[in-house]
């Protein structure tokens, strides 16, 4: 048996100065110890086949499949709000790209494949901890119905990796709609090279907006849809109380796609402040910063977008800035159509942004779990004399004062109670990827050679709206010892 990848590979026959012809480099002694069968499918791809010791081979970049044309692929960002203008794929290689059954174009990337000609100082390689970690929060934001990109594949390489100390090694296998980050657009703005900016444009547009292709000013059209979407996912992200930890503009996605998870996580108790990130000591990427640093990346995207609008600077700029002034609505109606959703509501009232409002600056004063607190409250939607929801807030009266006022907001629309509790079950998840189950997930692996709790942590939270009473201590928060107060990039 040989695995077959039905390659069609569109990046790569874009001119060279988009990337460099790249191979990974061999590992020692590549073991599997995660295929994705569902996404294997799903992308045409035969698990069975991929779960032999040659597909280990090829998910550790010991073997390149035919069809497979490897790149690293070019990209400039702002790191931290500095720009840094070669940054580029340092420790990934595309093999290539599928249509899956969807007829969605896919990426399939090995990260910590070996170096590259963009590895500056780096090794190249990546660490079993954040592989890992990756896999399991980007399956789970998955599973939440956000956009993100996917895991196929975690194998261990045989061989250490050196950080603080010696790591095992491992590769992730990445799949994405592509990685074309605002930080690529950048790569060419730095150059002037607008021909280039155009070539890159073109192709976007006719990867993730299709829909615009026939736009009397396409490039306009594609900043907009940037912008929406980049504003629909921050919302979302914020709905389930996401922190990215590192929105460089090298990791913000021009797909709309959640990507590069480093550093992020899941916040336990409610507090808009929440920093986790141990390189982010300012706060920039705060969870409740995220919008902000949103539109920063989307106004760097437009800079570099201004050649192709118009040979009038002024008015170049006059057009994005029009464009860039619709993220703020676009998000706020994200943001606050979630809330409402999230406490219930199915209709939209005056008074609707202050009553989801209060209860966020209540959570917010009682550290109360945010997670807890809003699926609590759908258990008390269906059993009006439930007070689940309560226990999570210091201070309970803060509660009951907030709850009087959403029983009399309720009361207002005719759904059943049960009806309220199905709607609410659906968007506020029971279980995310906590940090504190994250780090015994990893600490297992590494120390123990332990998979165990991994795959159960991954089966757990590939249903997050399910009440699934076997496992229900995966809701819980940690307790104080169990808290984790950094999260680190581990690169
Ligand atoms: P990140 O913080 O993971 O988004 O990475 C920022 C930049 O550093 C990207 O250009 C990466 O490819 C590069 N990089 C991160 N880790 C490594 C590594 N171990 N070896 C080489 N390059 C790396
Ligand atoms: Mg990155």
């Amino acid at each position: 048996m040989t695995v077959h990848f039905p390659f069609q590979n569109s990046y790569s026959a874009l001119p060279d100065s988009f990337f460099a012809r790249v191979a990974p480099t061999p590992v020692a002694a590549p073991r599997l110890i995660k295929l994705n069968r569902p996404l294997a499918l799903q992308l045409g791809l035969d698990p069975d086949v991929l779960e032999t010791p040659e597909g280990a081979e090829i998910l550790a970049g010991k073997t390149v499949p035919a069809g497979a044309d490897p790149i690293a692929m070019a990209y400039a960002g702002h790191q931290f709000g500095q720009f840094v203008p070669q940054l580029g794929d340092g420790r990934a290689v595309l093999l290539g790209e599928v249509i899956d059954k969807d007829g969605i174009r896919r990426d399939i990337q090995l990260k910590g494949s070996g170096p590259t000609p963009f590895s500056r100082r780096g090794d190249g390689r990546a660490a079993l901890g954040p592989v890992l970690r990756e896999y399991i929060v980007s399956e789970a934001t998955f599973a939440l119905g956000i956009p993100t990109t996917r895991s196929l594949a975690a194998v261990v390489t045989g061989e250490h990796v050196i950080r603080e100390t010696a790591l095992p090694g491992a590769v992730l296998t990445r799949v994405a709609s592509s990685h074309i980050r605002v930080g690529t657009f950048q790569f060419f703005a730095v150059r002037r090279d607008t021909d280039a900016i155009r070539r890159l444009a073109d192709h976007v547009i006719a990867r993730h907006y299709p829909e615009l292709l026939g736009a009397e000013r396409p490039y306009h059209a594609l900043l907009g849809g940037v912008v929406a979407r980049q504003a629909d996912l921050v919302a979302r992200w914020l709905l389930v109380g996401f922190i990215h930890g590192v929105m460089n503009t090298d990791n913000s996605s021009i797909s709309g796609e959640t990507i590069d998870y480093g550093p992020c996580a899941f916040m336990d108790a409610y507090n808009p402040a929440q920093v986790f990130s141990s390189i982010d000591e300012m706060g920039r990427y705060a969870y409740a910063n995220q919008p902000r640093i949103a539109l920063w990346n989307l106004t760097r995207l437009a800079e570099c977008l201004l050649p192709l609008f118009s040979d009038d600077q002024e008015k170049a700029v006059a057009e994005a800035q029009d464009i860039l002034g619709t993220f703020s609505e676009t998000f706020s109606d994200a943001y606050q159509a979630g809330l409402r959703k999230k406490v219930g509501l199915f209709t939209e009232r005056d008074g609707d942004d202050a009553l989801t409002q209060d209860l966020l600056d209540a959570m917010a004063k009682n550290q109360a779990d945010f997670t807890l607190t809003f699926r609590k409250l759908g258990d008390a939607a269906g059993d009006p004399a439930a007070d689940y929801a309560r226990a999570q807030f210091m201070d309970p009266a803060a509660f009951d004062e907030w709850a009087r006022r959403w029983h009399e907001r309720t009361a207002l629309e005719p759904q059943s109670a049960a009806e309220r509790q199905a709607a609410m079950h659906a968007v506020n998840p029971i279980f995310i990827p906590r940090n504190h189950r994250i780090e015994a997930v990893i600490q297992a692996a590494v120390n123990d050679n332990n998979y165990a709790p991994f795959e159960e942590l991954v089966k757990v939270l590939a249903k997050p709206f399910d009440d699934q009473p076997d496992y229900a201590a995966y809701a819980d928060p940690p307790l104080p010892d169990q808290r984790v107060l950094q999260t680190f990039c581990g690169t």
